[in-house]
């Protein structure tokens, strides 16, 4: 290996490679981080620009995805993924970045923590990734969402929209139907209180174009307190694109430069990683198999709410809520639920069986008492597959559900319909399953604790390449229906903490 460029080089500023980036630097070694993006945001660019996008992008028809990936700022991430990256779907969206920051541009900020149950086959223990969801927790800043008129007093909550108290209300006081059924407030990485650099939420519910104050957690903001340490570099517009081992790693990028280290740490989301390991990994006809999370959106009506109007609040998750529908300890689904009042009329205007005028009449008569449920299932219910095309021709993600899915999903409907009855919640028509990948919930590809060319150690270690280690969500060996970053996050932390403690040059 020619001279090392650093001790680590990670790939990728998204949560996972900002994750992995602290703790290494906090034990001085010399972090360089390559990332495909660059500087350029949208926290500068006027209202009307982040909402109808510089080219009128939101004019565009209504694709049926999720109205959070309709935004200008989610359609260009996307479209730079989908134009560069060499991966494409089959019956799956691939939903990925090639930005500074990735996906933490444009996620949901929910928030859910993973217990000894849920990581009963993993090779690590729940001590050590509590220790890291702590550590995570305090450095990116979470509040609760509670009934302010309800007299809560902690320091890190926002309210809780009218519509959504009153929900969280009638299920305070009615037994729910399945003893399973969980309703509480949500919690999000969005900052109730002012830090340097973030303002606290302003709750004006502009969050789905991008948050302006950086109340919304976006690992972007953690590039600036790691480029103040001496032992970490930052490059801008570098893809990487080969990775070759020469007594340590050297990685090619897009523009022709390459770079060297003992130890490489890959966090370009699980479908940027599987593009960067295609050349190195035995994938086979069968393909690389993929978690990802059966999403079900249901809108809802709140009739004791309606032409009252919406209260200010973020138009993030406002409640969150899980319901079990199996015996196994993974067979439940989590969910959370969004007042409407501020998401972009067309998404829901579309989905009604009325024509657009009849329907935008409509929808601003009961905006207020509108209510959208969004459903996450295990990634045991996905049937996913990475395929390697010919020499050249990149991947394909062929989307799927498992065997028996249909009569589980119809079954949940059923119980979830007793649960809204009991709320005084009405289900309207227009419940929709997503295509596989719209969740953005992916995991599993390379296992920690697995055995054979796929595996990797519980330290993120590819089994067959000392030195490459991964830390995004391609090493979480199972994926529950809880909201994934967070767990992915205090992965990373805690797998770098142990890398910080190796000697300089191990894997040599
Ligand atoms: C609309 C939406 C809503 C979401 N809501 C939630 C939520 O509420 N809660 C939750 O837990 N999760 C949510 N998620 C998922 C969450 O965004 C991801 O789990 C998280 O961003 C993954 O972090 P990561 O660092 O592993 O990957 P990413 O965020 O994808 O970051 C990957 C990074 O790698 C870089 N990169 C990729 N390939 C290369 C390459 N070849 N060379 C150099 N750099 C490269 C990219 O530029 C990027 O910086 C949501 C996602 C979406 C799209
Ligand atoms: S309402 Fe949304 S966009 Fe506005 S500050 Fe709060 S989180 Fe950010």
């Amino acid at each position: 290996m020619r001279t090392p460029d650093a001790d680590f080089i990670i790939v990728g500023s998204g949560p996972a490679g900002v994750s992995a980036a602290f703790p290494l630097i906090a034990a001085g070694r010399r972090v360089l981080m390559l990332d495909a993006g660059n500087d350029a945001g949208w926290e500068d660019e006027s209202r009307s620009a982040r909402v109808l996008g510089s080219n009128l992008e939101s004019l565009r028809a209504d694709d049926g995805s999720s109205p959070k990936l309709q935004t200008p700022v989610a359609r260009g991430i996307l479209e730079r993924f989908r134009r560069e990256s060499g991966i494409t779907g089959d019956g799956f969206t691939p939903v990925a970045s090639l930005v500074r920051g990735g996906l933490s541009n444009i996620w949901g900020a929910q928030i859910s923590y993973l217990d000894a149950e849920d990581i009963a086959g993993w090779p690590i223990d729940i001590e050590l990734l509590q220790r890291s969801y702590e550590r995570v927790s305090q450095r990116i800043g979470i509040s609760t969402n509670a009934d302010l008129t309800a007299g809560a007093n902690s320091a890190s909550i926002l309210p809780l929209g009218a519509t959504a108290a009153h929900v969280l209300h009638r299920h305070e006081i009615a037994k729910p139907a399945d003893g399973s059924f969980r309703l509480f407030p949500a919690v999000n990485a969005i900052l109730s209180e002012a830090r340097p650099g973030r303002a606290a939420c302003d709750l004006r519910g502009d969050c789905l174009y991008g948050c302006p104050s950086g109340a919304i957690y976006n690992s972007r903001q953690d590039l600036l307190a790691l480029q103040k340490s001496p032992h970490f570099r930052l490059l801008d517009n570098m893809r990487a694109i080969s990775l070759t081992s020469n007594a340590g790693w050297t990685i090619g990028t897009a523009d022709g430069s390459s770079f060297s280290a003992p130890r490489i740490i890959l966090a370009a989301g699980v479908l940027g990683t599987a593009a960067l390991l295609a050349d190195l990994l035995p994938i086979g006809g069968e393909g690389l198999r993929l978690l990802n999370s059966p999403t079900l959106a249901i809108p809802l009506l709140s009739p004791a709410r309606l032409l009252r109007s919406a209260t200010a609040t973020h138009s993030l998750a406002q409640l969150g809520l899980s319901l079990r529908y199996g015996e196994r300890a993974s067979e439940y689904v989590t969910g959370a639920i969004y007042e409407v009042g501020s998401l972009p009329a067309q998404s829901f205007v579309n989905r009604m069986p009325l024509g657009r005028k009849a329907g935008r009449a409509a929808f601003e008569t009961i905006a207020g008492s509108l209510l959208v449920a969004t459903i996450y299932y295990p990634g045991d219910q996905c049937r996913s597959y990475i395929h390697r095309e010919a020499a050249g021709k990149g991947m394909t993600v062929r989307g799927g559900f498992a065997d028996g899915f249909d009569t589980r999903a119809k079954d949940l409907k059923r119980r979830l319909r007793r649960e809204w009855k009991r709320l005084g919640l009405v289900p309207l028509p227009g419940a929709s399953l997503a295509e596989p990948g719209i969740d953005a919930h992916f995991a599993g590809t390379l296992p920690m604790g697995a055995a054979g060319p796929f595996g990797t150690s519980a330290d993120g270690e590819l089994n067959l390449h000392p030195g490459l280690h991964v830390v995004d969500g391609s090493v979480l060996p199972d994926l529950s229906s809880k909201y994934i970053t967070m767990t992915i996050m205090a992965n990373a932390d805690r797998i770098a903490h142990r890398l910080a403690q190796t000697e300089a040059n191990p894997a040599l």
